[in-house]
């Protein structure tokens, strides 16, 4: 397929999908509080879907059941939110797309139940800070290798494993276009990015090692060795220089 440039009249349809992304979280993270069940997450998105005219990428995706993929503790992405009730102190990573007009936005974030310890605090914010290295090596004439590498750097600098088996990508009309975007690689390999390139970053890491297992239910996946882990991603449009992030609203 190749990477596909976007023109300004398709960015400014993804700003509009970005931006339900972003008030749809925003929402779904106030209300989360210890006790309740992860389906109440869904039923909030589904709910906030409707009022706003959009429908969810993740529900029918190869058969995903439900709006927003919920992921509690070692979970690392793909949660399908159920019966687990939330308790004081878990980690919840919250992964969520919308389409609105035929285009796409894509954006996951790590909040909080209750009062979590020190060592969870600090991987969520080494996350957080972690998308914001990769959004900001993102720019034109860099290669897709250099945003990578910006990535997998802040995050092991830090003491965290970044996750191999799962990556960013390119994002338009389709959730999954191309390039894969690894949150590992070498500077100066890679695809070159263009202004117009629209892309999905999602560092997700771990404070163990960056191996994964998949849960019984075929879509929920864990670090293999039970350890935390957090996740955090925006969909942006590549510019000349600062890239212009359409899911910005995610954690303001
Ligand atoms: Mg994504």
């Amino acid at each position: 397929m190749g990477i596909i440039i976007k023109s300004d009249v398709e960015i400014a349809f993804m700003r509009q999908a970005g931006k339900i992304v972003a008030e749809v979280l925003k929402i779904v993270s106030e209300h989360i509080k210890p006790g309740m069940k992860t389906k109440e997450l869904d039923i909030i998105t589904g709910r906030e879907l409707e009022r706003l005219g959009a429908r969810s990428s993740f529900k029918g995706y190869r058969g995903f059941p439900a709006n927003l993929c919920v992921s509690v503790n070692d979970e690392i992405v793909h949660g399908i939110p159920g019966d687990r009730v939330l308790n004081d102190g878990d980690i919840v990573s919250l992964d969520f797309g919308a389409v609105y007009n035929n285009f796409q936005g894509d954006a996951a974030v790590t909040v909080t139940v209750g009062e979590v310890n020190p060592e969870a605090r600090r991987l969520i914010e080494t996350t957080r800070n972690t998308l914001e290295a990769g959004i900001a090596a993102a720019c034109d004439g860099v290669t897709l290798g250099d945003v990578s590498a910006a990535i997998q750097n802040y995050a092991e600098s830090r003491g965290y494993s970044v996750v191999r088996e799962y990556t960013g990508h390119g994002i338009g009309r389709e959730m999954h276009e191309d390039p894969q975007i690894p949150n590992f690689g070498s500077p100066g390999t890679g695809p070159v990015l263009k202004k117009g390139m629209t892309l999905a970053i999602e560092p997700m890491l771990n404070v163990g090692d960056w191996h994964t297992r998949v849960a019984g239910d075929n879509w929920t996946v864990l670090t293999a060795d039970g350890s935390l882990s957090a996740h955090f991603e925006h969909t942006i449009a590549v510019n000349d220089k600062e890239a212009e992030v359409l899911t910005r609203e995610v954690y303001a």
